[in-house]
């Protein structure tokens, strides 16, 4: 199957309408440019022959393909995000198309030097003979995640052409701002209705992902004592340089830029202090949660140590947790993730199971109920100018999709 030429002019058509979102709005969804895309995709949605097509007042979109298979079958939920990351601008997003590409770098701008290279990228040497597409220099490409929109709506509309194939009911849904943390803060699961969704927001082809990190805040608060520093001995607890202490003592191989695949990390993201009081505030990541709180054990450790080292001063630890690992969620429906792998193979790709270092609005989803492994899409480098997409990936990526849905429908489930 081919769906390479469509699949770019709705990726391109997508990446056309700045989607940014924005941290700071008070809003939902948080930009306006989401809405409009919304507008756009219900329209089309409708065009297809999806039913039921619906986009609320959250920038929401969502739509139902009946089933075409007899008897019960699960049903099965299919999302992507409609906004792109504020990390780079969103705005006149002209895709460039590499035809077969020959393994060398890409000129994504010869003008601004915006050279995308084998070397700062390996990933792109398994893409050799495949069509890339980049953005052209000043933006990103916002394939993260309208490669995902244009997936889902290309073999959607092939599933309605073709009604010989067997499948359970299907529901689709295009949510906002994921980028910014809270692309599923309205989005109701039981209204959803699925059994089980996949979000198609991953990377390059073959690879699938049903683990995220577990996820918690750490708060450290020091009180100091402030004394003349003439009269200090003895007497000052300088809660400034007693945090600067503390961080300095966590372990150099245990902070994001020192790990990698499944080691875990603290990461200190801020610090507030002066003499009488200090504030560090950080992140604990772990995708085993035994090992989670070993880490944070660790920081209780030094913490104490710096009790007894710093008497007059007083100093309180707490962890907060924020999300856990969805493969927690996975292991009671191993469907979810069977399904995938038997779909991945059928596509001829060997499947490629890895741990995200972060978390995904899949992740929410499954502890609110819904089970949500995520797809590749047959991107890379998300996020800034040298993001690409490979349309065979894409096209690998609907062949799941469609693979998917009849394996769900295969009365083995
Ligand atoms: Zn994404």
């Amino acid at each position: 199957m081919d769906f390479k030429q469509t699949l770019y002019k709705r990726l391109a058509k997508y990446a056309g309408v700045d989607t940014k979102s924005d941290e700071a709005a008070k809003t939902y969804p948080s930009s306006k440019g989401q809405l409009v895309l919304g507008r756009m995709l219900a329209a089309e949605l409708k065009t297809i022959g999806v039913k039921n097509v619906k986009l609320d007042k959250y920038g929401y979109v969502t739509g139902t393909i009946a089933a075409t298979a007899k008897g019960k079958t699960p049903v099965i939920g299919f999302l992507a995000h409609l906004d792109t990351a504020p990390d780079a601008s969103g705005k006149n997003v002209k895709p460039r198309l590499h035809k077969k590409y020959a393994g060398g770098n890409i000129h994504i701008s010869k003008k601004l030097g915006v050279i995308l290279t084998p070397k700062d990228c390996p990933e792109l040497l398994k893409c050799k003979g495949q069509d890339l597409v980049t953005a052209s220099g000043d933006t990103l490409l916002g394939a993260d995640n309208k490669a995902g929109l244009a997936i889902i709506m290309t073999a959607a509309e092939h599933l309605i052409k073709h009604r010989e194939i067997k499948h359970g009911a299907i529901r689709i849904a295009f949510t906002p701002d994921e980028e910014v943390g809270r692309g599923v803060k309205y989005f109701n699961v039981k209204k959803f209705g699925a059994d089980v969704a996949y979000t198609f927001d991953g990377d390059v082809a073959g690879t699938i992902e049903e683990e995220t990190f577990n996820a918690d805040g750490v708060k450290i608060d020091i009180k100091g004592k402030s004394v003349h520093p003439g009269t200090a001995k003895d007497a000052l607890a300088n809660a400034a340089r007693i945090a600067a202490d503390i961080v300095a003592a966590w372990p150099e191989n245990r902070l994001p830029e020192t790990t990698e695949k499944r080691d875990g990390f603290i990461m200190f993201t801020d610090i507030k202090a002066e003499i009488e009081k200090a504030g560090i505030s950080g992140i604990v990541r772990e995708h085993d949660l035994g090992k989670l709180k070993k880490l944070e054990k660790h920081l209780e450790a030094i913490v104490a140590e710096k009790r007894v080292k710093y008497p007059l001063a007083e100093i309180k630890l707490e962890f907060k947790e924020q999300y856990r690992n969805m493969g927690r969620v996975m292991a009671k429906h191993p469907g979810a993730m069977a399904n995938l792998v038997a779909a991945v193979k059928k596509a001829g790709l060997a499947p490629h199971i890895k741990p995200v270092r972060g978390g995904t609005d899949g992740a929410r989803l499954s502890f609110m109920g819904l089970p949500t492994p995520n797809v590749f899409t047959g991107g890379y480098n998300y996020h800034g100018r040298y993001e690409w997409i490979s349309l065979d990936g894409m096209n690998k990526s609907a062949e799941v999709l469609l693979n998917l849905v009849q394996e769900w429908a295969n009365p083995k489930n």
